[in-house]
């Protein structure tokens, strides 16, 4: 159902007034992590000036450590559909596990499933049964295959709304957290029919990294980019190294916009 062999036109997902995979990029941006009413709809009011058309925050967190911030939970989804409110941004936020599934389909625009859970078939079954557009992160050592099947999984039953997000896979290298593959770009175009999206905060892991791999994947003709940012980086509560502040996306969105233009 992915395979672009039997459905040469590329896929656009609406969601609200956003199309993704259309002429225009979607551009998702907001914290790592949910963290109070203040942070999230101060940061979104942000993103939205900069030129953000979704805002994005993990309000449950697959992190490494069980002693880490695991996220604010229904709370935080909550405060996500007060920024959303502020904005009119539609949500992306982290779905990880089938115990609230319900609760995403009615309050979150786009279930975004982590690279952690990408061969979660069972997760992959149940959000297949809605027709929730889904962003699905490439595992952290998946090939495209393994990628596009898991894409599969939650196509065959039923959702095609689809959209892939390439966020760095681990190769040798440890300078860098992942390493963001661009060819993902033209061998997934190539493939499939879906959207991809570039993430480049959590491909390079310091935010000096991430205008290279923003601008990059722009060039290479993604549909659109996922950006981690954060009033205060250094007291984020996930993912501070790698959030960009508002100026610094605020930059980053000029040179967008004219890489987009050139296209
Ligand atoms: C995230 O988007 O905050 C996240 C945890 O991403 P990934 O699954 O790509 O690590
Ligand atoms: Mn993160």
């Amino acid at each position: 159902l992915a395979n672009r062999a039997f459905h040469p036109e590329n896929t656009q997902i609406k969601v609200d007034n956003e199309i993704i995979g259309g002429k225009q990029l979607a551009i998702i941006a907001g914290p790592c992590s949910v963290e109070s009413e203040e942070q999230i709809v101060n940061i979104a009011k942000r993103m939205k000036a900069a030129g953000a058309n979704f805002i994005r925050g993990g309000a449950f967190k697959p992190r490494t450590s069980p002693y880490s911030f695991q996220g604010l939970e229904l709370e935080g989804l909550r405060l996500l559909e007060l920024a959303k409110k502020e904005t009119g941004m539609p949500i992306v936020s982290e779905l990880m596990s089938t115990k609230y599934l319900d609760e995403f389909v009615e309050r979150v625009d786009v279930i975004q499933i982590g690279a952690r859970n990408m061969q979660n078939f069972d997760l992959l079954k149940e959000i297949g049964k809605t027709q929730t557009p889904i962003l699905l992160k490439r595992g952290l050592s998946a090939t495209y295959k393994e990628w596009l099947m898991s894409a599969e999984y939650i196509m065959s039953e039923g959702n095609g709304n689809v959209i892939l997000c390439e966020r760095g896979i681990r190769t040798f290298e440890t300078e860098t957290r992942n390493t963001l593959d661009i060819q993902a770009i033209p061998v997934l175009q190539r493939r499939t029919h879906l959207p991809i999206i570039i993430d480049p905060s959590h491909a390079g892991g310091e935010s000096y990294l991430v205008p290279a791999g923003a601008k990059a994947g722009v060039a290479a003709g993604a549909d659109g980019l996922m950006i981690e940012t954060h009033e205060d980086p250094a007291n984020a509560w996930s993912d501070g190294e790698q959030c960009l502040t508002p100026d610094e996306f605020d930059k980053l969105m000029e040179q967008i916009r004219v890489l987009a233009q050139v296209e």
